[in-house]
């Protein structure tokens, strides 16, 4: 049996490499490393797929989360709504920026922001929220974008574990995540369902006037060559990712499917198991399971976490910390703040391998091991 890894990522590029190779090549034989053709094409690529307006690549996820706030003009002191409950990057932009990160609860079925808390911590101050399709669930668009709409306020997607997604509105429309907020943010970090060979990210949106303060800010806030309008930073996709990134995006629903095969055999699995919850799959979208994570109420999960080390399998605890308890945050009064879920939830989960490259007798060993020290 083929070792057991998170991800895959040299199996998946040896069923690819012809193609990846010679695209490769090709920007280094043209040595149009920056803002190449490749980059132009990714970005129409992407506009097809997600039926989106604009899409504007960048040199990562971050960057996308701190380019959308800047271009959104929220200003120092301006509160955020955000799940504590996600990957430090999407509240750490907050912080950067001068603003106020609000952490919220999380919904103990989706692990997604918890509508029904974004009321109680809206302010006068509040800005925006900034919801995150964590492990590739969408939270509840419908009932945040109408609460933004209610409160006039700017709703950032952060959709780096959900790229591909469907999300049905409740006027009947099926739309991607990620395009559904004023800004969505995605990263090509490699192990993301839509991975690049180094770092990357894209932001989407359907407003022109954003589209066009969004390029000007990633690109030192320059309108044109050498004349520069607002403070911007450097943030830049290049050639070579890009290249890398068109090929992969024409396999991203087989990508997708491949990841649905491996939940939906875990599923199974595990469904009836005494005291292991898996993923809910909410009916508004399409989980597209950028991480397999099982709820563990009864089972030790820090003792199934060193029982599959010690037989080769390896699981991951995202997130052993949630944000409003990490030191960065010290300062920002977020230490006196009761998230039982979140706090539960951290204590709880587990993630499984699952990737595009899954076998069988891999899929038999995981789930076997894992019934070994769980019991039936
Ligand atoms: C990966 C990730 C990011 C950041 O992306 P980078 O490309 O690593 O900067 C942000 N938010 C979430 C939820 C992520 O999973």
């Amino acid at each position: 049996m083929k070792r057991i890894q998170m991800v895959d990522l040299v199996g998946q590029y040896e069923k690819i490499k012809p193609a990846i190779d010679e695209a490769i090549w090709n920007v280094i034989n043209n040595a149009h490393f920056i803002n190449g053709p490749e980059v132009s094409g990714l970005k129409e690529d992407l506009e097809q797929y997600l039926h989106v307006k604009h899409v504007i690549p960048c040199a990562n996820g971050t960057d996308a989360l701190q380019i959308a706030m800047m271009a959104l003009g929220l200003q120092p002191g301006d509160e955020v709504i955000t799940p504590s409950f996600t990957y430090i990057a999407t509240t750490e932009v907050i912080a950067l920026l001068g603003l106020k990160p609000i952490f919220v609860e999380v919904n103990k079925d989706t692990f997604c922001i918890d509508e029904k808390e974004i009321e109680n911590a809206i302010t006068p101050k509040t800005k925006a929220i900034v919801p995150v399709h964590l492990f590739g669930q969408a939270a509840n668009m419908n009932a945040i974008m109408e609460i933004a709409r209610k409160n006039n306020l700017f709703v950032i997607e952060d959709n780096a574990q959900a790229l591909g997604s469907n999300y049905h509105l409740t006027d009947g429309t099926v739309v991607k995540t990620g395009t559904i907020g004023d800004i969505g943010c995605t990263s090509f970090f490699p192990s993301k369902n839509l991975g690049c060979y180094g770092d990357g990210g894209a932001l989407f949106t359907n407003n022109d006037d954003l589209a066009n303060k969004i390029k000007m800010i990633a690109n030192h806030g320059q309108s044109k060559k050498y004349y520069h309008d607002v403070v911007g930073c450097n943030s830049r996709l290049d050639s070579i990712q890009a290249a890398v990134l068109q090929i992969k995006l024409r396999q991203l629903d087989n990508y997708i499917d491949a990841r649905r095969e491996v939940a939906a055999y875990y599923d199974e699995f595990f469904g009836p198991m005494n005291g292991v919850q898996i993923p809910f799959r909410s009916s508004d979208s399409k989980h597209v399971f950028h991480q397999y994570t099982l709820t563990l109420d009864g089972p030790n999960r820090d003792g199934l976490n060193e029982y599959l080390a010690s037989r080769d399998v390896p699981s991951m605890i995202y997130y052993p910390v949630p944000a409003h308890r990490q030191k960065m945050f010290a300062s920002f009064g977020a230490e006196n703040l009761h998230l039982q879920t979140t706090d539960w939830l951290t204590e709880r989960v587990i993630s499984l391998p699952i990737h595009t490259e899954m076998q069988e007798e891999q899929l038999e060993y995981i789930t076997k091991t894992i019934e070994e020290y769980i019991g039936k």
